[in-house]
């Protein structure tokens, strides 16, 4: 039998979004666990720098994701590292989730902070100058490319769109594409085309990203689709846009999500499923950001927290153990 230990509330992921949620469940006295496959912190781990959370006008990425951690943990919330296989609402209307630990966490109420992965090009030197050149955030990175000379891979409305915000700062603009047309909607084409400062290489992939000796990307190895002719691209950073992956495998085929895979939410980040919030970069939303994972984040927990007391309060409470483990 596995084991099994009874919570208010699950968080699944510690990103920005379930950190903050389970600061305001624990606040609330809910018993609440967060299940992290990795280290605290989500994407902040892959950001160097931060400079647009309020309130820090410049953080390590890590060292915000230990001030997240330690916020939370001081209101109560339990933090295990474990990667979480599935998540299930039972008929008796408690939420199941299975971790690769054989452990089964079961709760009233679930809120699935998990996030969502940047598709990477898979090319040489792209993981190794992550962070020195290479970023999957134009709003995020973008300032810190002020009259640099950078490029922008893709073809839908990320890349268009981003390649336009990145003018603000960079003195030129490439946007590199493997076709000889955009996905993006025609509205952000013509913007594009309209931009002085942006200039597209269509037909063309990136083979190899290439830095200096002090490890900065300085070099984009080029390959035309078509001749397979070879160039050089004097840029200092590569922007990648060419799609983000929600991380929703472990609920999948239950809930109601967009095309994409994004989870639909009402305005508390209640999914399709009752009892189950959704919050951060893996609900549809219009921008992913460490703040608006955190507005989630909050909203999800008042919100977790309400639907447990309509219950109570309806005598609809399905039974808990009070505290540890037992066999289901
Ligand atoms: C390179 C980069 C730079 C960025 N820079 C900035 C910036 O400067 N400013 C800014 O505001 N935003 C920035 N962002 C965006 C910001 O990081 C995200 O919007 C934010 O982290 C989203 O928080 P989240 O909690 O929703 O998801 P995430 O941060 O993605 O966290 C999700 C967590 O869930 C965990 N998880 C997933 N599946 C499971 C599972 N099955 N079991 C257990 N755990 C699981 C993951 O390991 C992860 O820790 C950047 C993003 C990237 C990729």
């Amino acid at each position: 039998m596995p084991e099994s230990r009874d919570y208010d509330v699950i968080i699944v992921g510690a990103g920005p979004a379930g950190m903050t949620a389970a600061m305001y469940a624990g606040r609330s006295m809910l018993k609440t666990v967060v299940l992290e496959r990795g280290a605290s912190g989500g994407e902040l781990l892959n950001t160097e720098i931060i400079e647009d959370y309020p309130g820090f006008e410049h953080i390590e990425g890590w060292d915000l994701a230990q001030k997240f951690e330690s916020h939370a943990k001081k209101f109560g919330a339990e933090f295990h590292q474990e990667t979480v296989i599935t998540l299930e609402k039972m008929p008796d209307k408690m939420f199941h989730a299975t971790t690769d630990n054989g452990v089964v966490y079961r709760a009233k109420t679930a809120i699935i902070t998990s996030g969502g992965t940047p598709i990477k090009l898979g090319v040489p030197g792209e993981m190794e100058y992550a962070g020195k050149g290479v970023s999957y955030c134009a709003i995020c990175d973008g300032a810190f490319f002020k009259q640099h000379i950078v490029a922008v891979v893709g073809g839908g409305d990320a890349a268009v769109e981003e390649a336009d915000f990145l003018t603000r700062y960079a003195a030129k603009v490439y946007l590199i594409h493997r076709r000889d047309e955009f996905r993006a909607s025609k509205i952000l084409q013509n913007r594009l085309f309209e931009n002085p400062k942006i200039e597209v290489i269509w037909n063309t992939v990136v083979d190899r990203v290439e830095a200096d000796a002090q490890g900065l990307v300085n070099n984009l190895h080029l390959r035309d689709v078509n001749t397979h002719a070879t160039r050089d691209l004097a840029a200092t950073g590569i922007f990648i846009f060419v799609g983000f992956r929600p991380n929703t495998g472990i609920i999948e085929g239950h809930v109601d999500h967009d095309d994409m895979g994004y989870l639909r939410t009402d305005m508390n980040m209640e999914t399709s499923i009752k009892g189950l919030f959704a919050a951060g970069d893996v609900r549809v939303q219009l921008t992913r950001q460490v703040t608006t994972a955190a507005g989630d984040g909050t909203t999800a927990a008042i919100a977790a927290e309400k639907y447990l007391a309509a219950m109570r309060s309806a005598g609809d409470e399905p039974a808990i153990v009070a505290t540890g483990g037992y066999a289901v």
